[in-house]
């Protein structure tokens, strides 16, 4: 086994889709069939490259395995599925006859094909990240399959680089695959953990014959308590695999990563095991209190990577404080190595190409490249001692003064209306009265509607980026959203939908689209971050008190329904997403942060409702994802967030029906939380998962009105009658009729028309006939 020892300063991981989505474009153009496989492959090598070189400029080491390669053409999981040979059987004609699946290969597996469903897609962790879910069945077979990531680290090594390759561990991919179809009732994947283990060791091996140092084994399931397995099993899976993988002498140093929370009780357990490193995420977790004398024996000989810089928020925060938890580290290992808390591709790549944002403001700011400056800097003081390092750490210190007295961050007139709530403002009275208040909406059974987005076309797009280069006037601006809006109308009128949306085309997205009209605010150029895929977002920065200058959606909504006599939904995005998908402030509790938000919703709400809207949605698609991983903290989260959704909502009229959407399969976990909205409405995400959530709403009792979505619109495959038909059939055998809604999943903007025009044809054919079975 390898001896050398481990780099001072090092990342989890670095943003992979490139400075200007380089690899988004590749890969995008590789799916549309105007680049070949080579191409493709080209230009991610050219990325990886840059990448390497520009974090040893930024201060990690070349030779000493502190660079990640953290690269992932889709996602991190599926690149273990394929590394394992973990592929579903429907997709056994994509393996090659050496066990390997091409690039073609490997993003259908992501995407579909055909009949064949892609794998299903989840939120990681506590994140806005989607991961790829694995199906592990009795059967699976596993075969080690390292050849990209030799490929990679040997790639590396021609460039004058020692790096060092990632992968997620054998008990994190377990605890994050489900059971393939077909299973047998009670079989977990973790079941299988015997067979895989074997297989990482020889990943491992492979790594090692290609003269790797150490490799990083990503073992985020270790911090949560939130898992679909019993959270002792999972802990005692973690002593089995790295037992057995660290007995193994033609391996590399391992280091182990536990991400996004405190080891807690994991923390002995890994102690234990012969691993060389292990990486303690101390953002979010903190170092335990008191250890047993056997703990503190073992950490002491290993390697403690501290965690300590945050690679989950663009903050450039309170350096002297990180350092002080680095040298906290010390008093348990002589051997300690400062990182980040997260991958940091979480983060955008670099304040500095923001060029636009108040130079103020940026002086607050850390993105990766800033965050890899400040691991180099901590790294240093470590080394030479808090001398060294006493000014970079003090010009934190004054930045972080400078943000907290500057004007905007607090506002009197913002803090004054959230002192005087009452809990009148957080309720809209009794359910049934308002469903009795709404029959006059006259809707009919089974009503069909969407999430409220429609495909954005390149022509929308291209108005907006005229608009922005001035190309445009705003007047003219308008005037193409309006036609869209009334071409849109017009769609939904003749393809016969119940409860119509204007399309969202002025919406650059649900969350921006806010935060550029909202106070408090700020918007970057290039801060893109991987949503899934190539899917990327660019989130806002929440940085001050939130206030509501003017109305935000009024005249859209309200030109929409001047053109039909059908109910045209008003569409806003709550302030649990809007939160969880900007930047947040993090110098006061979210929960303050979310009720600033809430208010300006609510005076939107009025103004909606006074412009004769009658049904308006509030999506709350974030909500299950910023749920903590500790269960501890899960009451406190639920409290404030569905508290500020009610804030937001509590104002309407009961004639004004007010709907909710959430996009994830696991409706069970926060099944109570959704009760608590309280929305008339509840469209949920769950043709992916194959309408499986209707079991937890029957199982629940919720009982307001509830849409699972029945067509998946990740995927560009266009859903059956038949197919959706037997979604509703399975969903009216599970919820009763008069509370069942009917809607594609969330996410239409992101599909062409063909696709949309066919996919809603086949909903509402298919609504008709299950209307004629009840
Ligand atoms: N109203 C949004 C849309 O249809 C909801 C998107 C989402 O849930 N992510 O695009
Ligand atoms: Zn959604």
């Amino acid at each position: 086994m390898s001896t050398s020892a481990f780099p001072a300063g090092t990342i989890l991981g670095y943003p992979r889709i490139g400075r200007r989505r380089e690899l988004k474009r590749a890969v995008e153009a590789f799916w549309a069939g105007t680049v070949d496989a080579a191409t493709l492959e080209a230009t991610a090598a050219e990325l990886r490259a840059a990448t390497r070189e520009r974090l040893a400029a930024l201060g990690l080491g070349r030779t000493d395995s502190a660079i990640p390669e953290s690269f992932s053409y889709y996602d991190q999981v599926l690149d273990a599925a394929v590394a394992v040979g973990a592929v579903p059987a429907r997709f056994a004609r994509l393996v090659g006859a050496d066990g390997t699946v091409d690039l073609a290969g490997y993003f259908t597996i992501a995407r579909g094909e055909g009949d064949d469903a892609p794998l299903e897609m989840t939120k990681w962790f506590d994140s806005n990240y989607h991961y790829l879910v694995p199906e592990i069945g009795p059967d699976t077979s596993f075969a080690a399959h390292g050849e990209r990531l030799v490929a990679q680290f040997t790639e590396a090594k021609a460039q004058g680089f020692v790096t060092r390759p990632v992968l997620v561990g054998p008990v994190t991919f377990l605890a994050l695959a489900k059971a393939a179809d077909g299973s047998l009732d009670g079989f977990r994947p973790l079941d299988r953990l015997a067979d895989l283990v074997p297989v990482y060791a020889a990943l491992l091996a492979e790594l090692a014959a290609a003269g790797a140092e150490w490799v990083q084994l990503n073992e985020p399931a270790l911090v949560s308590e939130s898992l679909d397995d019993d959270r002792a099993r999972v802990i005692e899976s973690a002593a089995i695999a790295y037992d057995a993988l660290g007995a193994a002498d033609a391996r590399p140093a391992i280091f182990v990563a536990a991400p996004y929370g405190g080891l807690d009780e994991a923390l002995p357990v890994l102690a234990a095991t012969p691993v060389e490193a292990i990486g303690l995420d101390l953002v979010k977790g903190s170092l335990p209190a008191a250890l047993d004398p056997a703990t503190e024996e073992s950490l002491a000989a290993k390697t403690l990577v501290a965690g300590v810089v945050d690679g989950h928020n663009i903050w450039r925060g309170d350096l002297a404080a990180a350092f002080a938890r680095a040298e906290a580290v010390q008093n348990l290992s002589g051997s300690v190595a400062v990182s980040s808390s997260t991958s940091l591709f979480h983060v955008p790549h670099d304040v500095a190409d923001e060029q636009k944002l108040d130079p103020r403001l940026a002086s607050w700011l850390a993105f990766a490249d800033q965050k890899v400056e400040q691991i180099a800097t901590l790294a240093r003081g470590l080394r030479e001692g808090r001398a060294a390092v006493e000014t970079e750490l003090a010009e934190a210190s004054a930045a972080l003064a400078d943000r907290a007295s500057a004007p905007g961050v607090r506002v009197p007139a913002v803090r004054e209306r959230l002192a005087v709530l009452t809990d009148a403002d957080f309720s809209r009275g009794a359910y049934d009265e308002r469903v009795e208040a709404q029959a006059s909406l006259g809707l009919p059974e089974l009503p069909t509607t969407t999430i409220g987005s429609f495909p954005q076309t390149g022509d929308i797009r291209r108005a907006r980026a005229r608009l922005g280069k001035g190309e445009l006037t705003a007047a003219e601006y308008t005037a193409a959203m309006r036609d869209e809006i009334g071409r849109v109308i017009r769609l939904q009128e003749d393809l016969g939908l119940d409860v119509l949306v204007h399309g969202e085309p002025e919406r650059n997205d649900m969350v921006q689209y806010f935060a550029e009209l909202l106070d408090g605010f700020a918007v970057t150029e290039h801060g893109w971050v991987q949503s899934y895929g190539s899917r990327c977002t660019r989130p806002s920065i929440l940085w001050g008190d939130v206030s509501r200058p003017e109305p935000m959606t009024v005249e859209w909504s309200a030109y929409a329904q001047s053109l039909t006599s059908q109910h045209v939904k008003g569409m806003l995005t709550g302030p649990v997403t809007i939160l969880a998908w900007s930047f947040v402030r993090d110098d006061q509790p979210l929960g303050d942060t979310a009720r600033q938000v809430a208010l300006a919703l609510r005076d939107e709400i009025a103004d909606l409702e006074a412009s004769g809207i009658r049904i308006i949605q509030v999506d709350e698609p974030a909500l299950r994802e910023l749920l903590p991983l500790k269960l501890a903290e899960q009451p406190a989260y639920l409290d404030w967030s569905v508290g500020s959704f009610r804030l937001a909502t509590g104002g309407a009229a009961p004639a004004t029906q007010v709907h909710t959407h959430l996009c994830y399969s696991e409706f069970g976990v926060v099944i109570d939380a959704i009760r608590d909205l309280d929305a008339d409405v509840t469209s949920i995400e769950a043709a992916r998962s194959r309408m499986e959530v209707v079991d937890d709403v029957q199982r629940s009792g919720f009982d307001h009105g509830i849409g699972p979505g029945v067509y998946d619109i990740h995927s560009p495959r266009v859903p059956s009658v038949d197919e959706v038909r037997s979604l509703l059939e399975r969903a009216v055998g599970a919820i009763p009729a008069q509370r069942l809604w009917v809607n594609p999943d969330c996410g239409l903007k992101t599909r062409g028309y063909e696709e949309t025009v066919a996919s809603l044809e086949h909903i509402i054919e298919a609504t008709k006939a299950v209307r004629a079975e009840i």
